[in-house]
């Protein structure tokens, strides 16, 4: 793989879901996740093809709304529409269905989903630092193992888990070093650029192949030296997932002539600091110590969001923070307020949004992000 262009992570999709149709076709299985505390280790290792179902797009959601209540996150609405109306080929190609108890409306829409596909629920532990917690995590991640086994007939090996573990670490590092390019000043990739990159990432049939694609993609930058004009301001975003179809924010910052430098949320940087030790004996017990350090708002204390995002306006030079809540998220609305503190602790702007994947409001989001880039330059 000589040459890696932007387009080639934007057709991602598209080239893998044929990929997977041909998968299907020769007896392979495909497993939908909907969240980043899925351990997709256990999925590879049962030699089945993970794929990422979050609903980034606003069309499902009034088939959604028919059984699901309209004040509900539109993420939630977005993905039980998808698959609902059997309109995302990724969840009609999935034999099965990975999802965890994290916020309280996606744990009750998957009970609603069972209807449709068999759903496994993993029972997340809400608080990280506590023995039972952690316990229960790993007794999780085996129930998890068995449910695989039992529904792709198969047996999962230690050796392949472990074998999973070198993939996945690896395809996260080189994730992480194209995300790290963009503490330069000026970024060579815009936030549009840096979301089609991340977030395409999920739909890859197969890891190492996206990981040599990552690796190449950063020499290319390198080399090619991109030089783009200084931008008016460096804004980090977090919050809520974003993804292709909405990224309605990322788009009007970087209209109004900032760049989204860095991304601290599912679809960025909130995993791509955790690496799964190999210190372990058991890879369960290495997989269980990783994914509960994932700072989501669904965690009570979520200490390591602050600390990473206060982390990150250092390394990537932020001059003002964007917190996107998509509406009826009550863990990360309310985990605003924290993030406020700690940004505006540090001395630089914070803007905090209330959004849905409607247009209906682009003009009240410009005004406002516009409002906060003032703020940086004057
Ligand atoms: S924000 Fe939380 S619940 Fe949503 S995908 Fe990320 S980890 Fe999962
Ligand atoms: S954005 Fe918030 S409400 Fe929506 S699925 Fe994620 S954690 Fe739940």
């Amino acid at each position: 793989m000589s040459n890696v262009e932007l387009k080639d992570f934007t057709s991602i999709r598209e080239v893998n879901l044929l990929r997977i149709k041909e998968a299907k076709e020769q007896g392979g299985k495909v497993v939908g996740v909907y969240c980043t505390y899925c351990p997709q280790e256990l999925i590879l290792a049962a030699g089945a093809i993970p794929v990422g179902l979050c609903g980034t797009k606003e069309e499902p959601i009034a088939a959604a709304e028919e059984v699901l209540p309209r004040n509900l996150c539109p993420l939630i609405k977005s993905s039980y529409g998808f698959a609902a109306t059997d309109t995302c080929p990724f969840f009609h190609f999935s034999d099965v269905i990975i999802g965890e108890t994290t916020c309280d409306g996606k744990k009750k829409m998957f009970e609603i989903m069972q209807e449709i596909k068999p759903v496994h629920v993993m029972q997340l532990p809400h608080l990280k630092d506590s023995e039972a917690g952690l316990e229960l995590w790993i007794k999780e991640l085996h129930r998890l193992k068995k449910f695989l086994e039992e529904k792709l007939e198969v047996d999962i090996k230690d050796e392949a888990i472990w074998k999973a573990i070198d993939t996945v670490n690896a395809e996260t590092r080189a994730a992480k070093d194209i995300c790290d390019l963009n503490q330069m000043d000026p970024p060579p990739l815009s936030g549009l650029e840096l979301l089609t990159v991340t977030w395409s990432r999920s739909f890859t049939a197969d890891k190492n192949e996206v990981t040599n694609m990552l690796e190449t993609f950063k020499k290319r930058l390198l080399e090619k030296k991109v030089n783009r004009p200084r931008p008016r301001a460096r804004v980090l975003l977090t919050g809520c997932p974003v993804g292709l179809g909405t990224e309605k924010v990322i788009r009007i910052t970087e209209e109004l002539g900032a760049a989204v430098v860095a991304m601290e949320n599912c679809s960025g940087y909130k995993t791509l600091e955790l690496l799964t030790s190999q210190e372990f004996d058991d890879p369960i017990v290495a997989l269980a110590h990783k994914y509960i350090e994932i700072p989501c708002s669904c965690m009570s204390p979520n200490a390591y969001r602050l600390e990473l995002i206060g982390r990150m306006i250092d390394d990537f030079k932020a001059d003002a923070v964007i917190d996107l809540t998509w509406q009826a998220c009550h863990t990360y609305n309310i985990e605003a307020y924290a993030v406020e503190k700690m940004v505006k602790g540090k001395g630089i702007p914070y803007l905090h949004l209330e959004s849905d994947y409607s247009n209906s409001d682009l003009e009240s989001l410009k005004i406002r992000i516009e409002a906060l880039l003032e703020m940086v330059t004057g």
